[in-house]
């Protein structure tokens, strides 16, 4: 239900006008879209371009781009 459709334009506005404000600082990547909350998640998002896999399986030689991501394989590793 529709009633003032220029209100509510006017609204929808205003909205967009104010998304900047209140959005945190952020960092922007140089190769894509995506902005990180910080630098040094940047840096890890840097990483997917580059192609780096510093992070490397001592058991099974698997390489992975983030430490984060060696760790949750290292788990299969630990189960057995
Ligand atoms: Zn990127
Ligand atoms: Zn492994």
């Amino acid at each position: 239900m529709v009633k003032n459709k220029a209100a509510i334009k006017r609204f929808t506005t205003s909205l967009k006008g104010n998304y900047g404000v209140y959005l945190p600082k952020r960092f922007q990547c140089l190769h894509c879209d995506y902005a990180a909350p910080s630098n040094a998640d940047l840096k890890k998002h840097n990483l997917t371009h580059t192609g780096e896999r510093p992070h490397g399986c001592h058991i099974c030689g698997r390489r992975f781009t983030l430490k984060e991501n060696l760790k949750r394989h290292f788990n299969i590793h630990l189960k057995k």
